[in-house]
């Protein structure tokens, strides 16, 4: 499958698997996709949606096949049912229990031990059963692939804390947490819009916008849920990654996620320097940029001039504490505006860089009309 599989045909024992943490419409599915470039690693998407959205509802790979049609996902399917033997419905059905549920969560983060985490009588199976299948999912993907690592860029708190007890009480993965932030108003303003369901271009279904207000409590909780996990796993493995740092200056970005992850970071580098579009690969779910061709991206300053006054106001006074937390201040846009002469241009910034892309259609028609971020709910 891999030209590049001499370099990667001995698949360690335990998968070494990139989690990538936090709110959505954070630049998550950008990251992924940028990470899998590199011929060592295999970035996925939402692999927390995997068996619902690609074996239940049938939905399309990023490939542009069905999910059951893609070679890459029927080909990791087959392995994994054969070495796990796992029930897909079944797997679900933990799965949701495990991410999905508050008090799951609760015992996840009080019990000492994975063997008591207590999922309800009315499911087959227990922690330990999903455990050993989520792992052997991120087995069969690097076994079918011949990537020693998986980015999983599902986002969801409660599965960082399973991944976090799966990788130090069961020794079953091999983790490293990636926590990445956003500014609180760039999240604000990608939530405030509205998206009609369109499956061919990643829309699943209809999206209406939210109020800033819910969105920066929302962006404050989830946040703060992924603090947490990563203060329980080991500092030395869990990392936090700022939107616009890679944005503005992706290579010392690209250099420390390189050290973090433990391979070399040549290939992104001279990704970085070539100005070559992404490509989207075989992700599975996650936001709609998965589903165009290729990928170019620019800074993230939309939400600078969208967002009024006021709505800039409300959403510092209710996430201001914890956007100052990650090294985000109220001003900030103007000093960056500081910068740049009077009467220039704002600055491009890399052609990899920022959470707004430029798709082809976009390049033949204005070239400057921004297509906005992140469409998955
Ligand atoms: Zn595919």
């Amino acid at each position: 499958m891999s030209t590049y599989a001499h370099q990667s045909s001995r698949i360690p024992p335990r998968p070494r698997v990139v989690f990538v943490m936090g709110a959505g419409r954070s630049g998550s599915t950008v990251l992924d996709l940028f990470l899998g470039q590199h011929p060592l690693v295999q970035s996925v998407g939402e692999l927390c949606n995997f068996v619902h959205d690609g074996w239940i509802e049938r939905r399309l790979c990023s490939c542009g096949q069905r999910v059951p049609e893609c070679e890459l996902w029927s080909r990791v399917t087959e392995v994994w049912k054969k070495r796990s033997q796992v029930d897909l419905e079944t797997y679900e059905q933990l799965r949701s229990r495990v991410e999905g549920r508050r008090n799951i969560l609760w015992q996840m983060f009080s019990r000492p031990s994975p063997e008591q985490v207590q999922l309800g009588k009315d499911v087959r199976g227990n922690f330990l059963t999903y455990a050993q299948w989520t792992a052997g999912l991120y087995q069969a993907i690097g076994e079918v692939t011949e990537k020693s690592v998986v980015v999983d860029s599902s986002k969801n708190s409660a599965r960082g804390l399973a991944l976090v007890l799966m990788a130090e009480r069961l020794d079953l993965i091999d983790l490293h947490l990636v926590h990445l932030v956003r500014d609180v108003r760039g999240f604000a303003w990608s939530v405030k819009k509205s998206f009609r369901s369109d499956e061919q271009a990643g829309v699943a279904r209809d999206i209406r916008g939210l109020p800033v207000w819910r969105s920066a409590l929302a962006w404050t909780f989830v946040n703060s849920m992924a603090d947490l996990v990563r203060r329980r796993h080991e500092t030395s493995r869990s990392l936090l990654v700022r939107y616009e740092d890679f944005a503005s200056t992706p290579i010392p970005v690209v250099l420390q996620l390189a050290g973090f992850i433990a391979i070399p970071p040549g290939p992104w580098i001279e990704l970085l320097n070539s100005e070559k579009p992404l490509q989207p690969g075989h992700i599975v779910a996650g936001n709609r940029l998965r589903m165009q061709r290729h990928i170019r991206l620019r800074p993230d300053v939309e939400w600078q001039s969208k967002l009024s006054f006021a709505e800039k106001m409300v959403i510092w006074i209710l996430a201001g504490w914890k956007a100052w937390s990650y090294g985000y201040r109220y001003r900030s846009e103007v000093s960056r505006a500081d910068r740049s002469a009077p009467g220039t241009s704002p600055p491009a910034g890399h052609p990899l860089a920022g959470p707004h892309f430029l798709t082809s259609r976009d390049r033949q028609s204005t070239g400057s009309s921004s297509v906005s971020e992140s469409a998955h709910p």
